[in-house]
């Protein structure tokens, strides 16, 4: 496990508080020699400077670091500004996704532009500069027109020049597995790392969840309900599953993880420690 490749995703904080603790917690997360550190990007471009700003700071302190990226209502013209931007200023990774509209935007708006064709974009103003890496659902995405469907999508995300994969977090091995069954079917052979998300809270978790289309399997939304408030019982809990989670991934041949951190050390830092101790 010590040479399996972990990545930490962040998003960027809107306040000056928001942003001293991030700085705290990469810092210590970088002991735990992650591949790189990842910064969300607003659906419809609404933090573009904030990620700009944080992505800025983080080349600075000399972390890998990779920038997410989305057209939203970008320009073709401003979105490579922006791409030209992170390459002049050593950025070597970008994970490219279609993203989301901003909620609240409403009436009709432009079509969202696709991964498949942003990563297109990507390679064709920078050629193999960038590591690209991709979003990946084994439980589908909840827009897709179905499984097959889905999976055929993420082809065209790797055949445009996509690396790899970091796929939206879940809580059941076998999703992972059988995607990854399926999509090896399809013809994909590229890693796709699973995305792993922390349990720390119920009431966030779930709203996330359905949001996202991520499954809480019954028995842990049971579990959970049953500590009520008690937060300590619930990151015992949490800290005890995910490890153990993790450890099923990466003994039935995950490449590695990617942690969405929510920019805490906790409970990420324990989770590692815990897959590498054994
Ligand atoms: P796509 O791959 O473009 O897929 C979008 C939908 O369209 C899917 O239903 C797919 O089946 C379908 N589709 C794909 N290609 C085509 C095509 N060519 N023709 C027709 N249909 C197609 N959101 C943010 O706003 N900011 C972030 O920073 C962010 N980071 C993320 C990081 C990870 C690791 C993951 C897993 C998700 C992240 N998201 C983020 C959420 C993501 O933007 C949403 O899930 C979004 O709805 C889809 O993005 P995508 O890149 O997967 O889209």
């Amino acid at each position: 496990m010590q040479d399996t490749r972990i990545s930490f995703e962040f998003f960027p904080p809107k306040t000056e508080k928001g942003r001293e603790k991030l700085k705290r917690v990469r810092k210590e997360l970088n002991k735990l020699q992650p591949e790189f550190f990842s910064v969300t990007y607003g659906a419809g471009g609404s933090t573009r400077d904030n990620t700009l700003g944080i992505v800025k700071g983080m080349l600075k302190e000399k972390l890998p670091t990779a920038p997410h990226l989305s057209f939203g209502g970008d320009s073709e013209d401003s979105m490579l500004e922006l791409i030209n931007i992170y390459k002049d200023m050593g950025v070597n990774r970008i994970v490219a996704l279609r993203g989301d509209r901003p909620s609240g935007m409403g009436g009709p708006s432009k079509q969202l532009v696709y991964a498949n064709e942003l990563v297109e974009f990507i390679r064709k103003h920078t050629g193999d500069h960038f590591q690209l890496e991709v979003a990946a659902y084994p439980e589908v995405h909840p827009e897709a027109p179905g499984y097959v469907q889905d999976i055929r999508y993420l082809k065209g995300k790797f055949d445009a020049g996509a690396n790899s994969a970091l796929t939206q977090y879940f809580f059941n091995t076998d999703a992972y597995f059988y995607f990854i069954d399926e999509c090896a079917k399809e013809g994909i052979d590229q890693p796709i790392y699973p995305g792993i998300m922390p349990i720390t809270n119920f009431v966030n978790l779930a709203r996330f969840s359905d949001a996202c289309g991520a499954e809480i399997p019954r028995w842990i939304r049971k579990k959970l309900d049953s500590y009520g408030d008690n937060v300590e019982a619930i990151a015992a809990f949490g800290e005890e599953f995910i490890s153990r989670f993790c450890e099923k991934l990466l003994a039935g041949g995950a490449p590695g993880l990617h942690f969405y951190t929510m920019n805490n050390l906790e409970p990420t830092t324990t989770i590692v420690n815990n897959i590498r101790s054994n």
